[in-house]
């Protein structure tokens, strides 16, 4: 795992991103991490995140009790806490508002990732969990179903959650979806994105496996 100060460094910088690739407005989104003594280390409530400073970031425990001194933690530091109590594997949570991505939420439409070689291998299936009032417990429940197999989630009529080992791991996996679901929506004007075949899946899922010894889950090849 990163060191503190390595960890603090990357939860700015991924905080400017988000912001200057708009993909948050005004104070929303919010990012956090794992430390190296377990507490969790999360954006403020309330401030933008082109804005963010090391001294602003808030350290809680897993269950959500305030360590630092001073500062309120993000409004849905439930959610981040509920991801890391349930995969012990991740060390990182990015929750941003990217317009394309939340477009397919407002919709309540999955991105078409069959579309989408490099997001099959990377990410696989981003699903759509359930809509659940922003900043409430409610968001924890609605990521229940998806928190163990995924780590790229849309928020129904909300936005997108991604996670992952380290901050930029999960931040890229936010670029990504965000990606996919603008090329999506920009190819509707081409009369729609066309899928992979089974077969073409299959290829890629060997490929994956020899490269990273991962493959691709059946359960994807054999939607529709
Ligand atoms: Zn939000």
């Amino acid at each position: 795992m990163s060191s503190r100060f390595e960890i603090i460094k990357n939860i700015v910088e991924v905080c400017h991103k988000l912001e200057a690739k708009g993909f948050v407005a005004a104070t929303d989104g919010n990012v956090s991490a794992r430390l190296p003594n377990g507490n969790i280390l999360t954006t403020p409530a309330s401030l933008n995140k082109g804005f963010v400073r090391a001294e602003d970031l808030v350290e809680v425990t897993v269950e959500g009790k305030l360590v630092s001194k001073q500062g309120k933690p993000s409004s849905e530091i439930g959610m981040h806490l509920f991801i890391y109590r349930e995969r012990k594997d991740v060390n990182a949570v990015v929750h941003a508002h990217p317009v394309y991505a939340t477009a397919f939420a407002a919709a309540r439409k999955e991105i078409s990732v069959k579309a989408f070689p490099e997001v099959l291998v990377a990410i696989g299936r981003i699903p759509l969990a359930e809509y659940a009032t922003p900043s409430t417990g409610e968001v924890a429940d609605s990521l229940q179903p998806f928190v163990q197999h995924h780590e790229a989630v849309l928020l129904m009529n909300h936005g997108a959650v991604t996670y992952g080992g380290n901050v930029w791991e999960a931040y890229f996996r936010m670029e990504k979806v965000e990606h996919a679901a603008h090329i999506q929506i920009t190819a509707q004007a081409l009369e729609g994105i066309q899928e992979l075949s089974p077969e073409q899946i299959k290829k890629l899922s060997d490929i994956s496996y020899s490269s990273y010894g991962k493959v691709i889950s059946q359960s994807i090849i054999n939607s529709k």
